[in-house]
């Protein structure tokens, strides 16, 4: 049998030099991680079903049948479809000792009983099944784009093995995270099968908020406009509809983003500790604050977006230009109130900072700048600049409001405008916040956080009865 040319170095390491590492499967990932292995020092041997090198080996590497290649390492990395595993099992003896790192995935979320690395194991009991790399795509280690997936998790029932494996990826400039125990491996092998688990509650929640404000809009407006005064002012669809949708959303996410926070305190100041676990869902809810956060600012920077088209649209132009004849025609100006120029540059200007505000919160939540900033700052920028977010924004809509909240004629078959209903919730997470900030309040809510516990008459009871 033909086999390549390039020597097989030692198994072992003599000095700084890295042991050689066998890699079974001359695919896609098994060639990336084989190349990059090779451009931080390590000696690769490809096993493969051929026995001997294509034009796709990385140069220098070598490639042998499998069993051969086993023999030149202590380590095998099993770059192979858990379907092919059943050709393992002739290679019981040569691999009995040796650590066998499973790289592999699914292509269903649990579409096995067992994990492909515990499958692994059954199969092969002699050798270290160790679980690694399979967060990492063959792309991201051959274009060198590792950035997003610089994680890499690592699982095994043997520590020595874990450890051989976790220095071969911190050599590789990656940061190895011990997920502890083989039966991790279920929950690595489902973590590259998940289709955005943070987000996917935050964007549905959007989602369904705009769909309802359209509707409600589209009713309010648009069919009310038609029914009651024979007029069609559907071309509102386009633009100004959306323009209404989008504040109101970013307004109801930006205050859901600190309610949780809310019902936190209020269950802790109930419970009187926090040693007790929250409900599911105020833990789910939790969870996903800086998904709701970032979902709030897009729809926020949407409602910039139109915004600044206001004064090149169609209707706009017509309407400045019909009202300006309108008073050439009848000779009058309207007098200058000093009073709505002062609300009107505070809605402006309550807008723009509440904007402003929003951004910054939005870059501080991005790992690379959160990784920079210690605790006390993360806290700062997120709670307290949240809240002045939260007001500015609220101000801004408050102010859009100002004088038309009493008019009877802003609620068409009674319906009120979306923006009075968008001010419900972040007016109950304020009022509730400003409540919590009193010292009655806030004292125990701190020492509880501090690990105080209030003892209840049943615990000393049972203290007690117990002495
Ligand atoms: P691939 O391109 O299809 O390569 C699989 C390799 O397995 C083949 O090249 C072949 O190598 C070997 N093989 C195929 N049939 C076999 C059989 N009947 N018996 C023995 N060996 C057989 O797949 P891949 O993308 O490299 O993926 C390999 C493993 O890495 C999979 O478990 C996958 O889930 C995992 N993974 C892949 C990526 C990725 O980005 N591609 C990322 C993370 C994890 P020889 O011809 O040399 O024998």
């Amino acid at each position: 049998m033909e086999k390549n040319a390039t020597t097989i170095p030692l198994t072992t390491d003599l000095s700084n030099k890295k042991p050689t590492v066998c890699i079974f499967g001359t695919g896609d990932f098994g060639r990336s991680l084989g190349n990059k292995m090779m451009q931080c020092g390590y000696s690769i041997v490809f096993g493969s079903r051929s026995g001997h090198a294509s034009g796709l080996i990385p140069k220098g590497a070598a490639v042998l049948p499998h069993a051969e290649a086993a023999e030149t390492s202590n380590i095998i990395i099993l770059a192979v479809h858990r379907i092919h595993y059943s050709f393992l099992e002739d290679l019981k003896e040569v691999l009995h000792g040796k650590v066998l790192v499973d790289v592999s995935n699914n292509l269903k979320i649990n579409q096995y009983p067992e994990s492909n690395a515990e499958y692994l194991a059954q199969l092969l009991p002699g050798s270290k099944v160790v679980k690694a790399f399979n967060t990492v795509s063959a792309w991201a280690l051959q274009s060198g784009a590792l950035d997003a997936s610089r994680q890499v998790f690592v699982c095994g029932n043997d520590s020595k093995s874990k450890e051989k494996v976790m220095d071969i990826i911190r050599s590789l400039g990656l940061t190895p995270l011990d997920k502890g125990s083989l039966l991790a491996a279920k929950e690595i092998e489902n973590y590259p099968l998940q289709l955005f688990p943070m987000w996917r509650y935050s964007i549905y929640f959007a989602l369904g908020l705009s769909a309802f404000f359209f509707l409600y809009c589209l009713i309010r407006d648009v069919i009310y406009s038609y029914v009651e005064k024979k007029k069609d002012i559907s071309f509102r669809i386009a633009v100004s509809i959306p323009n209404k949708v989008c504040p109101v959303v970013a307004l109801i996410l930006l205050a859901l983003v600190y309610l949780p926070g809310i019902f936190a305190a209020i269950l802790q100041l109930y419970r009187g500790t926090k040693y007790s676990r929250f409900p599911d869902w105020l833990d789910q809810w939790m969870l996903c604050r800086k998904q709701l956060g970032l979902v709030a600012l897009a729809f926020a920077f949407l409602h910039v977006l139109y915004t600044l088209i206001i004064p090149i649209r169609y209707y706009v132009r017509w309407r400045i230009g019909a009202y300006i004849l309108e008073q050439a025609f009848n000779n009058k100006t309207d007098p200058f109130i000093n009073s709505s120029g002062w609300i009107h540059d505070s809605y402006l200007s309550c807008g723009i900072l509440g904007f402003f505000f929003f951004l910054l919160l939005g870059i501080t939540s991005l790992p690379s700048v959160s990784n920079n900033v210690n605790w006390r700052e993360f806290r700062f920028v997120q709670s307290y600049l949240g809240y002045l977010t939260l007001v500015l924004c609220t101000a801004h809509t408050l102010l859009y409001g100002s004088r038309r909240f009493l008019n009877a004629g802003t609620y068409p078959w009674f319906l009120p405008a979306v923006y009075i209903l968008s001010l419900i919730i972040p007016c109950i997470v304020l009022v509730m916040k400003f409540v919590l900030v009193f010292p009655c309040l806030d004292r125990p809510l701190t020492a509880i956080r501090q690990g105080w516990e209030r003892k209840s008459k049943s615990s000393n009871n049972r203290c007690g009865s117990s002495v």
